[in-house]
Parts: C-alpha cells; structure tokens; sequence
C-alpha cells in the first residue's frame, strides 16, 4: 500500500509482515521512517531503497523488524520501527553520511538523531548494494548527531 510520495508499506516491513497485515502493515511504521526515506530523495533527486523483496531482492530487514529475527541486535532500534537502511541509487553511502553530518539541523527537524559509524556499514551487503546508511530517532539527551558503532 503506498504510504508516501514514493514510497509503500513493502518497503519498510519484511515479506511476513505484508503478507500477514496486508493494508494493516502501515503499524509497523513509524513517521520518521517515511519522512527520513522522502527527505533522503529530496535531497538527493534520487531513488531511495530500503527493503527490495517485493522487486525480487533479497533485502528485508532495513526497516521494521519482527522481534524474534535474527538479523541484527537482539534491541535493534528497527524492532522499534525507529530506524531505516538506505542506499541512493547512484550516491556512495559516504556522501550520504556527510550530507547527514554537514547538514544535521535539517535532519533533526524530521527526527534524526543517530547514525551508524560509516565505517561499520560499508560493502557488507553481498549484492549490487555495496554499504548502507542507518539512521534512527533514537531519544538522545543531546543536540548534536550521534555516531554510534553497531
Ligand atoms: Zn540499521
């Protein structure tokens, strides 16, 4: 179902959630996730992808996650529907990162305030997607952007 300008409920959840919730997967969803994925194409002009199973892709695990995965932390902020991975088609994950970074003020005003360390989240995906961007509204007791290692 779509639930923005670009983007649909099968880009934020995995294949079992859709296919379990229909429609109804939108409450795996939180604003920020929406709004972080639009203002990344915004920015950049460019596709944004998160999950890509409905397209065939193996990637299903870059927005909400179901608790008892196995992908990633046991308290992932996925689990919470509070973080995303992204790629932009044609952009290096380091100039996202940067862009984040430089321009953190813009970020924070649709909730940002955590980063994943770039040097943590480069060419581990073993398909045409080399590295990635995690971005999550986390609740930080600081004005400035947190880089955490994973
Ligand atoms: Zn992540």
């Amino acid at each position: 179902m779509k639930v923005s300008k670009h983007f649909f409920t099968e880009d934020f959840v995995p294949k079992i959630i859709q296919q379990q919730f229909g429609d109804k997967a939108i409450w795996f969803i939180s604003p920020f996730m929406v709004n972080h994925a639009e203002l990344l194409w915004t920015r950049f002009g460019k596709q944004v992808i998160i999950n890509n199973w409905k397209d065939g892709g193996n990637l299903q695990n870059r927005g909400f996650r179901i608790p008892d995965t196995l992908v990633g932390g046991n308290l992932s902020q996925h689990k919470l529907k509070s973080a995303i991975d992204t790629n932009v088609v044609g952009i290096t994950p380091e100039e996202v990162y940067n862009d984040i970074k430089i321009n953190f003020g813009v970020y924070s005003k649709i909730g940002l305030t955590t980063v994943e360390d770039i040097a943590f989240t480069t060419g581990k995906v073993s398909n045409d997607l080399s590295g990635w961007n995690h971005a999550d509204c986390r609740t930080t007791n600081i004005n400035t952007l947190l880089i955490v290692k994973p």
